[in-house]
């Protein structure tokens, strides 16, 4: 049963959809077939939106492991999580149900759905979101338990990331935001279904979706510089199945560089903007059915 949700965006500071979907539901209100859900609206990082920015001193979506909340670190942004913490959480405690954060990329994912576990719950809500949203990604990160995720949605009892491009990082592009309202409206539809115990698995058709594998960095010389760019045969074909021998990098002297992986793999966040700072080309994902 959800008796509490919050709907959160502006976590990153220049991912606009969330930010105007959140401002925008505030200004209008919600769908009146969501009057029977508590919902809060929210907000996360005020500082970074008003400076456009994805974050002013740390980047608050890793701030949420029970080691950084309790750390004395005093980057804006680890205060704020502690306040957040507070707000939605305690994280492991907490008095918030279901936590959705409305994130975008610069990759071209579309409107993907990140959930952090596979189990009989988020199995339900990746099958309903597809359902409802054909051309939605799931993706799965359950590398890791949930609580050990340093992100802002791990203060719920559950959460998930809504996550969608490709929109540049401050541009506000009207096809992207459709996506996030449509998708932020999927979930919260899945949200009206579960309370009334209308959600049956089976009843449900099992859905394709992507398991995360690892990131692949760019190639880098001696002195830390890239040596090569996104191949263009890969560049924005984000989910779409990258052959072994396939181009992945085009090196600035003009060789080829191919996927060296025994299989297939299905690359996103691929040359996402965000990543830059880490040298993170792309990260590669299973195909798998839920
Ligand atoms: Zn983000």
């Amino acid at each position: 049963m959800f008796n509490s949700i919050a709907l959160v965006g502006g976590t990153h500071g220049n991912e606009t959809s969330g930010i105007q979907l959140i401002r925008n539901w505030q200004q209008f209100g919600l769908p009146s077939r969501f009057n029977e859900l508590n919902i809060s609206l929210n907000i996360a990082n005020e500082a970074a939106l008003n400076a456009n920015v994805r974050f002013v001193e740390e980047d608050l979506n890793r701030q949420f492991t029970f080691d950084r909340l309790a750390s004395n670190n005093l980057a804006k942004e680890a205060v704020l999580a502690k306040t957040l913490n507070e707000k939605f959480g305690p994280k492991g405690n907490s008095n918030t149900d279901f936590v959705i954060d409305i994130h975008n990329t610069t990759s071209e994912m579309g409107a993907t759905l990140i959930i952090l576990e596979a189990d009989e719950f988020h199995i339900q809500l990746a099958r309903f979101v597809k359902q409802q949203m054909p051309e939605a990604n799931i993706l799965v990160e359950d590398e890791k338990p949930y609580l050990e995720h340093g992100y802002l949605c791990t203060t719920g009892k559950r959460g998930v990331m809504i996550e969608v491009g490709g929109q540049p990082q401050g541009v506000l592009r009207e096809d992207v935001y459709l996506l996030t309202q449509t998708m932020a409206e999927a979930i919260l539809d899945f949200c009206v279904a579960y309370n009334n115990q209308e959600i049956k698995t089976g009843a449900l058709p099992a859905c394709e979706a992507f398991r995360l594998g690892e990131n692949v960095g760019f190639p880098l010389n001696r002195d830390g510089a890239r040596t090569a760019m996104i191949h263009h045969s890969l560049q924005d074909n984000d989910f779409k199945p990258l052959l072994p021998g396939s181009p992945m990098f085009r090196t600035f002297d003009g060789k080829d560089i191919p996927w060296d992986g025994e299989k297939e793999t299905y690359p996103h966040f691929i040359n996402e903007a965000a990543y830059f700072k880490l040298d993170v080309a792309f990260a590669t994902s299973e195909r798998i059915t839920l």
